[in-house]
């Protein structure tokens, strides 16, 4: 048999926790609705989705599906916002193809752009994770991410309170050799465009590093760390992160697997930044994977597939729940989040 072929199916008897719907209600803060990771609702009709969405008790739901152009975020605004506006917030982003056309000007025009897109109706910034592994300046050079000729942008997107959810590296195995000891081999086997093996890619933690000087340098800017910070591996690394630069929040999207299999690290990194840590799923609008990050958030159930499919995605691990207090609950699923979408805040009670 091939190694391929072991599916081995755990024999443990222990609980298992339905939560079909959270103890309170839910801002997504890290999500999609176009194509290819929001499941393509920018063409079905509106009421399914927010059918969908009340049965989840998802009351919020931020697509960062806006992309960079007019006519993607004009689309999403007019089908989403126009017949919902309190449940979406739609994030723009910036046009990086520009740039070896516009050379020295472009961080000034993708900066009016971000007006332009604020105008409209956008209410953030996704940087989607192509900054410091592909984007190229009019030189073709990479740009890293903390090159201070985008500091234009951070600093529009601060004066315009849009906030910036920001997407770089990967996972950490991803920057490794594809090899034997490679802990996401299977998934890079699947997926080998997802391999920026370091070199001829920048290694990870310069990437990261970049990510917090650019943070420290941009105070007045909010910005969002997406997938736990992009270092779920590393939850020390996180919190420091988040000790030392007062403006910057994280989200906890498609990173069951890694917070779910360091549960005693990942309760305490929970209790310990409780104000900092934001909801999400990236998953689309998902029932069945909305109620597995509300086990995972809510019970302390042990040893579950992360994943809603039968072979767990990035990883052949399981994970453990975190069993959270309500009123950190409270906060992650609503409330901090609330605080920075300028949505009012659930009690206290
Ligand atoms: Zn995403």
């Amino acid at each position: 048999m091939l190694l391929e072929n072991f599916h081995p199916r755990s024999k443990l008897v222990t609980k298992t926790t339905l939560v079909p719907r959270p103890k309170y209600p839910v801002i997504d803060a890290h999500n999609h609705l176009g194509e290819p990771f929001g499941g393509g609702w920018d063409a079905k009709p509106l009421p399914a989705l927010l059918d969908l969405l009340d049965e989840a008790n998802v009351t919020h739901y931020v697509d960062l599906d806006g992309g960079w152009g007019e006519d993607i975020l004009n689309a999403h605004l007019e089908h989403f916002k126009g017949h919902a506006p309190e449940r979406f917030r739609i994030f723009g982003g910036v046009d990086w193809n520009q740039w070896p056309e516009l050379g020295n000007r472009f961080p000034e025009w993708a900066a009016q752009r971000l007006k332009a897109q604020k105008e409209r109706g956008a209410e953030g910034l996704k940087i989607w994770k192509p900054l410091g592994l592909h984007v190229r300046d009019q030189l073709d050079k990479v740009v890293k991410v903390d090159d201070p000729r985008l500091d234009p942008i951070w600093q529009a997107a601060g004066e315009l309170r849009l906030p910036v959810l920001v997407h770089v590296a990967d996972p950490v195995a991803f920057f490794d050799p594809i090899d034997g000891t490679n802990e996401r081999w299977e998934e890079l086997g699947q997926h080998p465009d997802w391999a920026f093996t370091s070199p001829p890619f920048p290694p990870f933690l310069e990437i990261l590093t970049g990510f917090k000087n650019l943070v420290t340098r941009h105070p007045a800017t909010t910005f969002i760390g997406a997938h736990a910070g992009c270092y779920g591996e590393n939850l020390g690394w996180v919190g420091q992160m988040l000790e030392e630069c007062p403006n910057y929040f994280i989200d906890i999207s498609a990173r069951l697997g890694e917070l779910g299999r360091q549960p005693y690290s990942a309760r305490r990194f929970f209790l310990q930044y409780q104000d900092r840590i934001l909801f999400g799923s990236d998953l689309g609008p998902d029932l069945e994977a909305y109620r597995l990050y509300y086990r995972f958030l809510e019970s302390d159930d042990e040893y579950f597939n992360y994943n809603t499919g039968e072979i767990p995605q990035q990883g052949r691990w399981h994970v453990c729940g975190l069993s959270l207090p309500d009123d950190v609950l409270k906060k992650v699923y609503y409330n901090n989040s609330a605080k920075l979408f300028g949505i009012p805040t659930l009690s206290s009670q």
